[in-house]
């Protein structure tokens, strides 16, 4: 099942020549496998899994359950087909009306890449993992995987890719999956390896910015570049007119500190920044975050060395003495281990939070920074750089808070990939509409979407094929129709 990287890639070569040509009903089939098989399995890697991440098993439920659900709605959007986009442009005599250039018969659809390199985030194994969204869309495109192992959760990643190589097995498709062994977080040799072999042809990759980055450079400076989905960090600003925050201080509160909280913090979409301002109910609302900040119990993060990096981040803001830490500390608690935290609050005002950068930048972990705005309309200055999400609390049945919200979108909608009103960021619908993904440094192709049927299109290209006889052409193409009109 481990297998070195030359194994893995030529096996993921051989594997994609036949999977490419593998009916949608086969793709259907062996995705529905796959996540049968899970649940089959389902108690135990739940269990494997929450011993090696410490996150609780009322976490990692949810996330069980879209890691399965992805997997069935990619063999629902395999199996219709639509996905391909077929269009079909008939020939046209000469001087056709609207005819520009030569009239020949055209007609385009898409084929997959090629085998894509997958590396999973820390945060998420299941549904960021082994067979989590990118495994799942690129499977259904008709792409063969070469899983890099993430050293925060190896046992749960080796359980997960026996399953997948059992299934496909079953299936007829052996190597479908390659799964590499990667235990030293030290040691990026393998990643290296890995996106330069000659037979990987895309990089679907969750995880911080600098590591998006450094994938992104190898995969450009191949001999042969291919193109690398890196879906990286956030800060998700929340934003509270003061409106909103008197109407309802103590229950936002509530609301957001749950949101911060959850799974230690170590949440893509986890609010990082909340702005608000001056106003009456405000000090009740910072004092309530506060005391739920203090009250949450200390907790183990997902590894120590992430836990080191989430001390340290926390060092750097206390030393840049721009903002003052309400709740938390930055020494692991005493007698827990080398992985455990405690949440925090850092309060500061716009101007600091935008002059100092290591305020602006992702915290992966349980923080969050209060940044008190000296007037509302003072959002239009604060110094956003891209995100997953933006979230706006307004009352929207009052109409000064509509035309305040009409502006805010206006103002900052091309910063973020999903907005939501009067919610929190964390928690993905998968379903046709989601956007995850935005503009750079979340994702470094805001283009695309991670999650969703959309997320397929990533692993293929367009072809087009001209004055094709029909049994020449993929089946998608084979009659003729209206212009680009999607067919199943
Ligand atoms: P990470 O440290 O970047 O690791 C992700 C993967 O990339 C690991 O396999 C890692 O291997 C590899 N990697 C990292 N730096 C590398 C480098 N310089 N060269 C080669 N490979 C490298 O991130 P993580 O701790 O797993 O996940 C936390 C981050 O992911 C947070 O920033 C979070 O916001 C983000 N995230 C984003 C999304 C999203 O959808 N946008 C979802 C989940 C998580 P090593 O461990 O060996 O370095």
């Amino acid at each position: 099942m481990l297998t070195s990287i030359q194994e893995a890639c030529e096996q993921a070569h051989l594997a994609w020549e036949t999977w490419r040509a593998a009916s949608s009903k086969d793709r259907a089939r062996t995705l529905r496998a796959l996540a049968e098989d899970l649940d089959a399995h389902r108690a135990h890697l739940l269990e494997m899994c929450a011993q090696e991440t410490s996150l609780f098993h009322e976490e990692l439920t949810p996330e069980w359950a879209r890691m399965v659900g992805t997997l069935r709605m990619f063999a629902d959007v395999a199996e219709v087909g639509s996905w391909r986009t077929p269009s079909v442009d008939p020939a046209l005599p000469p001087g056709a009306p609207g005819l520009v250039g030569p009239g020949h018969d055209v007609r385009r659809t898409l084929m997959p890449l090629g085998p894509v390199a997958v590396f999973g985030a820390s945060n998420f194994p299941f549904a960021y993992g082994v067979l989590g969204g990118d495994t799942a869309s690129a499977l259904a495109a008709g792409c063969s995987v070469v899983v890099k192992e993430h050293p925060a959760h190896p046992r749960t990643g080796r359980l997960l890719a026996e399953r997948a190589r059992a299934v496909c097995e079953r299936w007829s498709h052996p190597n479908l999956l390659s799964y590499v062994a990667h235990e030293d977080p030290a040691n990026h040799a393998i990643a290296q390896a890995l996106v330069s072999h000659p037979r990987i042809a895309a990089v679907g990759f969750t995880g911080s910015i600098p590591g998006g980055l450094a994938i992104d450079r190898i995969a450009r400076a191949r001999e042969t570049p291919i193109p690398v989905f890196a879906e990286m960090g956030s800060i998700n600003p929340v934003f509270i007119t003061p409106r909103a925050m008197d109407a309802h201080p103590e229950r936002l509160a509530d609301q957001l500190s749950d949101s911060i909280l959850m799974r230690v913090g170590q949440q893509c979409t986890r609010p990082g920044v909340i702005f608000v301002t001056d106003s009456t109910h405000s000090p009740a609302f910072l004092h309530r975050l506060a005391q739920r900040i203090k009250a949450s119990p200390v907790r183990d993060m997902l590894a120590p060395w992430i836990c080191e990096g989430f001390l340290s981040r926390m060092r750097a803001i206390k030393e840049s003495k721009a903002a003052s830490l309400e709740a938390g500390s930055d020494a692991n608690p005493p007698r827990t281990t080398s992985r455990t935290v405690r949440a925090h609050l850092w309060c500061t005002t716009l101007d600091r939070w935008n002059a100092t950068p290591v305020l602006r930048e992702e915290c992966f972990g349980p923080s969050v920074i209060v940044v008190v705005m000296p007037a509302w309309d003072a959002h239009t200055s604060a110094a956003l750089s891209g995100n997953l999400t933006l979230s706006l609390f307004a009352d929207t049945s009052d109409e000064k808070d509509l035309a305040r919200a009409r502006t805010f979108l206006h103002h900052h909608t091309a910063k973020a990939g999903r907005i939501i009103m009067n919610g929190v960021p964390t928690g993905v619908r998968v379903c046709a509409s989601m956007v995850h993904g935005g503009p750079f440094p979340a994702c470094n192709r805001p283009d695309t979407t991670a999650v969703g049927p959309a997320a397929l299109a990533r692993w293929c290209r367009p072809v087009c094929y001209q004055n094709t006889p029909p049994e020449l052409l993929p089946s998608e193409l084979q009659q003729s129709g209206a212009t680009t009109k999607p067919r199943a």
